[in-house]
């Protein structure tokens, strides 16, 4: 079942780079600003509520649909960054001839819009080692908006590259999307070097053997050495 050389599937945000420090907190700003003006609420409940969908829905996103029916595309464009990625995104050079250097298919499939995450491609230097990006405008089925760590849509974009998912790795700063990966049998790589955003209780995964990434690693660089010990 794994002939072939992997596909990898890659996150981006805190997994191809380090977007605690300036990007979520940019993002926050801006959902908070965006919910404050289409609900017409003050800037502490807007804040509550964006945080109440993120936990129940795994993002604010899925509740603004479901609840206020707002317009999702209008929504991520106003509440990702475009014009200041080169102060907000760090440059990794040890990155690039590191997803160089492995072999098989790279894509970058992410929970953020496409327009934001070809940007920081970009900015990172990667878009030349990279074989393809799903976004989430990507990961829509039968009108339903259905981001990581959703089974369903995993199962769905393994189908459309037509391979099994034993050859499929997916490399992630997040464990419920891991959890999701190894549920399908997919291998699996967390990448912990840059922290994680931090999830709800009720939304994260339970301890086990069988929720542990096959493999952990502190950045997507050390990778390439790392193949070896992929289980
Ligand atoms: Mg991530």
């Amino acid at each position: 079942m794994r002939a072939g050389p992997p596909i990898w599937l890659l996150d981006l945000d805190n997994t191809l780079h380090d977007a605690g420090r300036e990007i979520f907190p940019w993002i926050n700003i801006a959902m908070t600003e965006y919910v404050s003006r289409r609900l017409a609420l003050p800037a502490d409940e807007a804040s509550a509520l964006r945080v109440h969908y993120w936990r129940r829905y795994g993002a604010t996103l899925l509740g603004l649909i479901r609840h206020h029916q707002i317009d999702p595309h209008e929504f991520l464009r106003e509440t990702h960054p475009f014009d200041d990625l080169h102060r907000l995104v760090c440059r990794d050079h040890g990155l690039r001839d590191a997803l160089r250097r492995l072999p098989g298919r790279k894509l970058v499939v992410t929970n953020g819009p496409r327009d934001y995450a070809a940007a920081v491609l970009r900015r990172l230097g990667l878009t030349p080692v990279l074989d393809g990006l799903v976004s989430v405008e990507d990961m829509r089925f039968a009108g339903r908006w259905l981001p990581k760590p959703s089974r369903r849509m995993l199962r769905l974009i393994i189908a459309r590259l037509r391979v099994s998912p034993a050859r499929c790795v997916l490399v992630e700063d997040s464990p419920e999307n891991i959890a999701s990966a190894r549920a399908l049998g997919l291998r699996t790589v967390l990448v912990a070097g840059h922290g994680h955003l931090g999830t709800h209780p009720s939304r994260r995964p339970r301890a086990g053997p069988g929720r542990r990434a096959g493999l952990q690693l502190q950045s997507v660089v050390a990778l390439p050495r790392a193949v070896s010990r992929l289980r």
